[in-house]
């Protein structure tokens, strides 16, 4: 089978305004380092040599079909306003309708620089690549919405950041790379005619049953709420929650400086430059409705009555907190085998993470461990574990399948940071195999493999990575 991409491109039928079509800047030398053959064949992608698919995602070669495209967008950073972002280092190749039909954007990360760089370089090093890689593929796994990863290739070239590092681009697959801040920066030139052209794309492509503004609000915060949710049940914290890392499709997107904790806290922050510590842990969920209150205040000039329409609005947000709660409660119920939670389970729950809070418990550790009736190691104060141990045991006696739903609700393996970094640096080294292993061990998160203990073990107080840099 030869090697094409049945592209079928709509955002590139979009006006000018929306985007820069350029090419990739080429590269020295490129070489592939992984290829999502799973995913290929979902989007109907034919097989090719290594040499081939390293030209092809490493950006020296544009594959029939493709028009490659910087896309416009803002975004509230760090809850500053800049008025104009955009791809900087970031292509979209084309679109592709996959095996279920849903359209999906395939796009270079790292391909060079774009008229919206400012001060970047438009290259992307290996390490942010790889971590992208299996973070992003472990959430899907895990069963959280995300973009995914179809490929990465070396540059064959150093790139400059603390010092010379091995440059890299990674393939991007997303349901769209529609961002809260698309909407912001056409809302924000007064752009009324691609704000409305915009937002007839969104709705055409994700949810064509939404009849109005209101009407998409409701369905993004709908998705919003139930993310967020997901990623505190797994102990993912996102680190960059700007309004242009956050999707109008309700995938995770922009994995820069992203982690999974070890011990519960939940104040925990990973990324470097969150110095005040906006997108902590337990933060995610008031953040979220920030950033949907911006993608409200970005669909008001659509609106005719645009008094009440703030109003309308300002309620939907303004529920969002509720839904947030009960997505919360419904998650963290099942993680302790309650399938359907009453009002005060979630007391017992918030009593199980205070305790894992006071005791430095693994929380992916921890969960898995109630999932086979231990968990007691975990905490140093065992008398404590005991007593919320047996009321818990009190009420879920009634429950029929307990261990089997928190089995598949508290998974075995997650990302961890400390070994992401050894991976890192591996692959700096020259060997790719332990990115090789994560990416096969995280594929099945929720089965027992003896053979990866090593993956699924707590740091040791001296292999803690506290911090990530991207
Ligand atoms: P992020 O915080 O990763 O979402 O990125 C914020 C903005 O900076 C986006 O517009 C990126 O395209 C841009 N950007 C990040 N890194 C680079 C780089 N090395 N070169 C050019 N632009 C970049
Ligand atoms: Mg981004
Ligand atoms: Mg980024």
């Amino acid at each position: 089978m030869t090697f094409a991409i049945p592209f079928d491109n709509s955002y590139a039928r979009l006006p000018d305004g929306f985007y820069t079509r350029l090419d990739a800047t080429p590269v020295t030398e490129p070489s592939l380092v992984a290829f999502n053959s799973e995913l290929a064949a979902e989007l109907g992608i034919g097989e090719a040599d290594h040499e081939t698919l390293a030209r092809i995602f490493g950006g020296n070669e544009n594959p029939e079909g493709a028009e490659p495209l910087a896309q416009l967008y803002a975004g509230h950073q760090f809850g500053t306003f800049n008025p104009q972002l955009g791809d900087g280092r970031a292509l979209l190749l084309g679109e592709v309708v996959d095996r279920s039909g849903i359209r999906r954007d395939i796009q270079l990360k790292g391909s060079g620089r774009t008229p919206y760089s400012r001060m970047g370089d438009g290259r992307a090093w290996l390490g942010p690549v790889l971590r992208e890689y299996v973070v992003s593929e472990a959430m899907n796994a895990l069963g959280v919405p995300t973009t995914r990863a179809l490929a990465a290739v070396r540059t064959g070239e150093n790139i400059l950041r603390e010092g010379p590092l091995p440059g890299a681009v990674l393939t991007r697959v997303a349901a769209s790379h529609i961002r809260v801040g698309t909407f912001q920066i056409f809302a924000a030139r007064r752009d009324y005619d691609a704000l409305r052209a915009l937002y007839d794309y969104t709705v055409a492509r994700h949810y064509p049953d939404a009849a109005d503004p209101h009407g998409l609000l409701d369905r993004v915060i709908a998705k919003q709420a139930a993310l967020v949710a997901q990623w505190m049940s797994v102990g993912f914290i996102h680190g960059v929650m700007n309004t242009d890392n956050c999707t109008l499709s309700g995938e995770t997107i922009d994995y820069g400086p992203c982690a999974f904790m070890d011990d519960y806290h939940p104040d925990r922050v990973f990324s470097s430059i969150d110095r005040m510590g906006r997108y902590a842990y337990a933060s995610q969920a008031d953040i979220i409705v920030w950033n949907m209150a911006q993608l409200a205040t970005a669909l008001v000039p659509l609106c005719e009555d645009q008094e009440a329409a703030v109003k309308r609005f300002t309620d939907q947000v303004h529920a969002m907190p509720d839904l947030i709660r009960a997505e919360w409660e419904a998650r963290f119920a099942a993680k302790i085998g309650i399938s359907e939670p009453r009002a005060e389970d979630k007391m017992l729950v918030a009593e199980l993470l205070t305790l894992m809070q006071e005791n430095q418990a693994d929380f992916t550790n921890t969960f898995r461990a109630l999932s086979r009736g231990a968990g007691r190691d975990e905490f140093t104060d065992r008398a404590a574990f005991d007593g919320w141990a047996k009321r818990w045991q009190e009420r879920i006696a009634d429950e029929t399948e307990p261990e089997a739903l928190m089995r598949r609700t508290n998974p075995a393996f997650i990302p961890r940071n400390h070994r992401i970094e050894a991976m890192i640096a591996s692959a700096v080294a020259g060997d790719d195999a332990p990115f090789h292993r994560m990416n096969a061990v995280l594929a099945r998160p929720f089965d027992d493999q003896p053979e990866a203990e090593d993956l699924a073990r707590a740091p040791l107080p001296d292999e803690v990575v506290p911090a990530t840099f991207c």
